[in-house]
C-alpha cells in the first residue's frame, strides 16, 4: 500500500503498521447476557476482561461498531502519563487541592495498572517506561512551567519529577528551542493498536464474547433488563457499559448521553525511519517522550523502528457524527513545520503518514465514570487527550461498579460526580471553537518573543 492509499483510508500509522487483522464476525443471533459492553477500546475491553476474571461464570459481551481499536485507542500517541484534564493549576482552582492530589494518585495507579497488565500478561505493545519531559520554548512558558513544578512540590506530588535546565535538556535532546523543563520519570509509552488488540486477546481468552462491525443502534432501558438493538440481532443484558468515548453523542439511548461530551479532533504525523546517524544528530539520548506546556500542546515520541511520532498544536470541533473521518491538511502541515522547527536537523526527512482522531471533552474538562439513570448502565468519558492509562484503570473501576463493590477506585471523586451538560451540538461546536481561539491567543502571547 502506498502512503497515499494509507492516507485515503485514514487509518492511523499504528493501525497500518499492525498489518493484516481479522475482525471477529458481527453479531447474528439474539443473546441474553449478564454484562454487555458497547465499544471496543481500552475502557470497554478492560472493563469486560476485569469483570470476567472476577466472575468466570458470567456471560460478558463486547460489541464494537467498527474494529477493535477503531477509535482513539488505536490512534493515539501512546503516552501512558499522569496528566489529568487541564493544567494542575486549573484543576486546583476549580476543584481544590485535595481533589488534585486524589486525581494524581489515581493517575499514578493508572500508569502502574497499565504497565503491570502489559508485563504480567506479556502484551506485545512495545512498552517503554522511559519517562516524560515537559518543555518550554519561551521565557513566559518557562516561568509558568517552573510554577507548575512548585505546585506539584507543594502538594507532595513531585517525587519522580526533576527540573531540567537548558544545558541539562540539551544533553538529552539537542534542539535549539528547548529552554528548560520538567523530567517525570514514572511514565511510559506504548504502541496503542498493539495494546488494544492485545487486550482483545486477553478478554477473548478469558471467555468474553466479542463481535466487531456491530453498531448498537438503540439502547432501551425502559424494562427490567436493558435491550440493545444491532443491525441483525438483539441483546438483552442485566447491565450495560457505554464505553463509546468521543462517539457517545452518536449512541442512541438515554438523552443524557448526547449532552455529556463533545468530540474534538486532534492530528498526528510520523516520519519515515531515521538513520542511526540522524538519531545521533538529534541527541535524543534517553528516547523519552516529550511535550511542551503550550495550551495547544505538541507531543513527540520515538517508535521502535526509529521514527518520530508527533502531534497536537491544534484541535478542531465539527458538528455531526464523530464516526465520520475529518482529515485536516492545515493541522498536518502545522505538525510538520513545528517538528522541523524543533529539529532543524530533520529538514529533509519525509513524513510517512498523517492521521487524526477524536478525543472526548466535557464542559469542565475533567473525566467522568457515571451511572446513567440507575445502576444498570455505566458510562465513562471526557478523558480528553490523556486517556491511555486513565481508560485502562477506569475499566477496572467499572468492573467494581458492575459488581456493586465499593473500593478505593469507586470512591475516586470523578465517579458519579455532578456533570455540567453541554449545550446542543451546534452551540457546543461554537463554544469549542471559541475556546480554541482563546487558547491559541494565549500561546501567541507567550510565544511572541519567538516570532520577533
Ligand atoms: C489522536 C489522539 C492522540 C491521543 N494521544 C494520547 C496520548 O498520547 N496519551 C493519552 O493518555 N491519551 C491520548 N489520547 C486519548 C486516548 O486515546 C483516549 O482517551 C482513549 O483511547 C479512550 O479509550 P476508550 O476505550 O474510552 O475509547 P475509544 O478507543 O475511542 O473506543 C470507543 C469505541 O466505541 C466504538 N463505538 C462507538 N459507538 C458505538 C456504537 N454505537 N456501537 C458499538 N461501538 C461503538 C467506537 O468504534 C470505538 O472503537 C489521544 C487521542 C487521540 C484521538
Amino acid at each position: 500500500m502506498t502512503d497515499n492509499e494509507a492516507l485515503h483510508e485514514h487509518r492511523s500509522f499504528w493501525q497500518h503498521a499492525y498489518g493484516a487483522y481479522s475482525p471477529d464476525a458481527p453479531l447474528s443471533e439474539d443473546l441474553r447476557v449478564d454484562v454487555a459492553v458497547i465499544g471496543g477500546g481500552f475502557t470497554g475491553l478492560n472493563a469486560a476482561w476485569q469483570f470476567k476474571r472476577d466472575n468466570p461464570g458470567a456471560r460478558v459481551l463486547v460489541l464494537e461498531a467498527a474494529l477493535i481499536g477503531f477509535g482513539a485507542s488505536g490512534r493515539n500517541a501512546g503516552f501512558s502519563t499522569k496528566l489529568f484534564g487541564l493544567e494542575p493549576e486549573l484543576v486546583v482552582l476549580r476543584w481544590g487541592k485535595q481533589r488534585m492530589i486524589d486525581a494524581h494518585h489515581y493517575l499514578e495507579k493508572a500508569v502502574t495498572h497499565t504497565r503491570e497488565l502489559i508485563e504480567t500478561h506479556g502484551i506485545d505493545c512495545d512498552y517503554r517506561h522511559a519517562g516524560l519531559m515537559r518543555v518550554s520554548y519561551s521565557s513566559a512558558q518557562l516561568a509558568r512551567l517552573g510554577k507548575t513544578l512548585e505546585l506539584y512540590e507543594s502538594l507532595g506530588l513531585a517525587a519522580d519529577m526533576q527540573w531540567q535546565s537548558q544545558a541539562q535538556l540539551r544533553q538529552r535532546n539537542d534542539s535549539p528551542h528547548l529552554l528548560g523543563g520538567i523530567r517525570e520519570a514514572d511514565t511510559g509509552y506504548l504502541n496503542p493498536c498493539k495494546q488494544v488488540r492485545g487486550l482483545k486477546k486477553l478478554a477473548a481468552a478469558a471467555g468474553v464474547r466479542i463481535h466487531e462491525s456491530t453498531p448498537v443502534l438503540d439502547i432501551d432501558n425502559s424494562g427490567g433488563a436493558v435491550v440493545l438493538n444491532t443491525p441483525s440481532a438483539r441483546v438483552t443484558a442485566d447491565k450495560v457499559v457505554i464505553a463509546t468515548n468521543a462517539y457517545a453523542q452518536d449512541a442512541p439511548g438515554p438523552r443524557s448521553l448526547r449532552w455529556r461530551q463533545l468530540p474534538l479532533w486532534t492530528y498526528q504525523i510520523v516520519t519515515e525511519p531515521l538513520s542511526d546517524d540522524m538519531w545521533q544528530r538529534l541527541g535524543w539520548q534517553g528516547r523519552e517522550a516529550f511535550g511542551d506546556n503550550r495550551q495547544m500542546l505538541h507531543y513527540f515520541r520515538p517508535t521502535v523502528d526509529g521514527r518520530i511520532v508527533m502531534g497536537g498544536g491544534d484541535v478542531q470541533a465539527y458538528s455531526g457524527s464523530a464516526m465520520q473521518e475529518r482529515p485536516s491538511t492545515a493541522a498536518w502541515e502545522h505538525c510538520e513545520a513545528h517538528l522541523k522547527w524543533i529539529y532543524p536537523q530533520l529538514r529533509d526527512v519525509r513524513v510517512a503518514y498523517r492521521w487524526g482522531g477524536p478525543v472526548s471533552v466535557n464542559a469542565d474538562m475533567v473525566p467522568e465514570v457515571s451511572f446513567i439513570g440507575d445502576e444498570r448502565m455505566i458510562y465513562a468519558g471526557g478523558c480528553f487527550g490523556h486517556g491511555v492509562a486513565l481508560s485502562h484503570l477506569n475499566g477496572r473501576t467499572i468492573a467494581d461498579l458492575l459488581q456493586g463493590h465499593k473500593s478505593e477506585l469507586t470512591d475516586f471523586w470523578i465517579v458519579n460526580r455532578k456533570i455540567i451538560p453541554m449545550p446542543g451540538n451546534t452551540l457546543s461546536c461554537w463554544a469549542g471553537r471559541t475556546a480554541r481561539r482563546m487558547l491559541r491567543a494565549w500561546d501567541w502571547w507567550e510565544e511572541r518573543s519567538l516570532k520577533a
